[in-house]
């Protein structure tokens, strides 16, 4: 008897220990990313900021700095021309009758934010060099907004970069609405790299903050929380995460709603085969409500149920608390944005988890495709 029940619990006893040896590594990890995040608070100035992030990015200090430094914007801009940031011709549009109209138009010297402009030699008709580019909304000089495309890569908050450029803070927000665009674009189109789980791989599956109540004192299921899913693979430290923000739930509807958005979530984004494991009391994620799951992923089992397993020595929920605690630091910064802000602050995030110090580079090179 004991060895039938044995067996039934050895898929289950072995996700246990693997959260116990996982979680070592996890706090290792935790201990770095807080030191990382309390020297990124010091008093930040425009040296100390492009230093910073000579080390996270030798494309950044060999290829784009030397073009920012004062006297070299013309540099920039040829260089912004040459890889295609911003277009390379253009053409004059205008109904001129001078056969002139509507050939190539030149590249003249400007006075003026870009230093230069297209000029139609027939009708004399100017054009921008930032027009039919990505860059066409964004109210800064070019050095400027590289320098915020930087320090989104980087995750360093609007009202910093803001202050460290002397450049509004709407501006800046414009440029980080503009690089969330072109990150999320690239998700879109790169959907499998992003995938989590496989096969016997197990996922998490949790949901903000109703889902964290029982391992956490920091969180409560609060009305004025945005509710975020939370998905981690369990396999390698730091966890690779994904995250995806659903409306707020109140009523019946708006939790079978918030299931329905969750469990598309998780098709698209688990792997089949995956094993998830999920919480067994919770409105939106509960082991019942993802049942329908199970056709792609046959093993699905409750923390509650792993919890059995607890011991002198180990307890899931402590381990839990630990693989959960970056996960946990997202969802809580997230709550400080405005909630139209929220998917785009989890696209940073995932971006830079993914990217890490190639994150900038990645991203300027969807510059040229976008
Ligand atoms: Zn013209």
């Amino acid at each position: 008897m004991v060895s039938i029940i044995f067996l039934i619990d050895k898929v289950k006893y072995n996700i246990y220990v693997l959260f116990d040896i996982l979680t070592n590594e996890m706090k290792l990890y935790e201990e770095t990313q807080i030191k990382i995040k309390d020297s990124q608070n010091d008093k930040l100035t425009l040296e100390v900021f492009d230093s910073n992030n000579f080390s996270e990015s030798g494309y950044f200090k060999s290829v784009i700095h030397p073009m920012l430094a004062p006297g070299h914007e013309v540099e920039l801009i040829n260089w912004l021309k040459l890889v295609g940031i911003i277009p390379q011709r253009q053409t004059c549009q205008g109904a001129g009758t001078s056969d002139k109209c509507r050939r190539p138009m030149s590249w003249e010297p400007t006075k003026g934010l870009d230093n230069f402009t297209w000029k139609c030699a027939g009708c004399h008709k100017r054009k921008g060099i930032r027009e039919n580019s990505v860059f066409h909304d964004i109210k800064c000089t070019f050095k400027d907004a590289i320098r915020s495309v930087l320090g989104w890569s980087k995750g360093t908050d609007s009202d910093t970069i803001s202050k460290i450029l002397n450049v509004r803070k709407h501006v800046v927000i414009s440029t980080f609405n503009l690089c969330s665009r072109i990150a999320n674009s690239f998700i879109e189109k790169h959907k499998a790299e992003w995938q989590l789980g496989g096969p016997g791989v197990i996922v998490l599956v949790l949901v903000y903050p109703e889902g964290c109540a029982e391992f956490t004192k920091t969180t409560s299921s609060s009305s004025s929380h945005t509710p975020i899913l939370c998905l981690a693979e369990v396999k390698d430290v730091p966890p690779r995460y994904w995250f995806h923000s659903l409306n707020r739930y109140y009523t019946t509807d708006q939790e079978e709603l918030a299931n329905k958005t969750a469990m598309e979530t998780i098709r698209k984004i688990v792997r089949p085969g995956s094993i998830l494991v999920c919480n067994y009391f919770s409105s939106v994620c509960s082991l019942q409500s993802l049942q329908p799951l199970r056709d792609s992923y046959p093993t699905i089992v409750s923390t509650l149920i792993l919890s059995q397993f607890d011991n002198e020595r180990v307890i899931l929920s402590k381990n839990l608390e630990t693989i959960w605690a970056t996960a946990l630091r997202i969802c809580e910064e997230a709550q400080l944005c405005n909630l139209s802000e929220v998917p785009d602050f989890l696209i940073n995030q995932m971006w830079r988890q993914r990217f890490g110090s190639e994150s900038f580079e990645v991203l300027i090179n969807q510059f040229f495709v976008f």
